[in-house]
């Protein structure tokens, strides 16, 4: 998976899978490399529960605690350019054109303790759900809760960006080096000697070879 243009920057994917990139990002500026990072930090729009109603909340935690555990969950975003950001629509405080509804009624009415996740959230939009990321996953745990203990509650999901409040954040990491092998041996002291051969970017711009993550020189 390679593209090459006209003298422009180059990306070569290493390798990609659903939740993770890795990629070698050549013939640009290391200013490139950070904006593209600051980009997918902070400015990649993504869906978050940003408003909670209560209606009932007998569990340990108190409401605002819950409230802040429901805005961490991460929902699918895949549809995030449908919906418009509250203030560019024309509702006073939120609609169905900028926002998503998901509801959580749950008792617990056994002996055993009950794990309230993210699972038991319903939407009122199938597709904009809590990421689940297969069969085996539970889910986020919200709360437990005990025999009698009841947990109802509307929430109201929006559009916005990371650089607002870490919810909207579309990543969990992202990092980027710009010397993968540690040519320029940052961890000692060292002089060079043979600049061509002892910087990380050979003369035409080219890497050498293409490094594997297990590959590195660490000394
Ligand atoms: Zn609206």
């Amino acid at each position: 998976m390679e593209r090459t243009g006209s003298g422009g920057p180059e990306v070569y994917i290493r390798e990609i899978t659903e939740d993770r990139i890795d990629f070698i990002l050549s013939h640009t500026d290391l200013s490139v490399a950070n904006a593209l990072r600051r980009v997918m930090i902070a400015e990649v729009p993504t869906i978050a529960i940003d408003m909670v109603e209560i209606e009932l909340n007998t569990s340990v935690l108190a409401d605002e605690f819950i409230a802040h555990r429901l805005g961490m969950i991460p929902l699918d975003s895949n549809e995030v350019d449908r919906i418009k950001y509250t203030r560019d629509c024309n509702c006073s405080q939120y609609c169905s054109n900028c926002s998503v509804e998901l509801t959580l009624d749950v008792k617990c009415t056994g002996n055993n303790t009950l794990d309230i996740t993210s699972k038991d959230l319903v939407s009122n939009d199938p597709r904009i759900i809590p990421v689940v990321s297969g069969p085996e996953d539970n889910g986020i745990l919200i709360v437990k809760l005990r025999k009698g203990q009841e947990l109802k509650l509307n929430c109201v999901a929006k559009k916005g960006v990371s650089k607002e409040h870490a919810k909207w954040s579309p990543i969990s990491g992202v990092g980027f080096e710009y010397d993968p092998w540690n040519k320029l041996r940052h961890s000692r002291w060292w002089i060079e000697e043979d600049a061509e051969k002892e910087w990380p970017v050979s003369k035409n711009g080219e890497f050498e070879e293409k490094p594997s993550p297990n590959d590195r020189n660490v000394s």
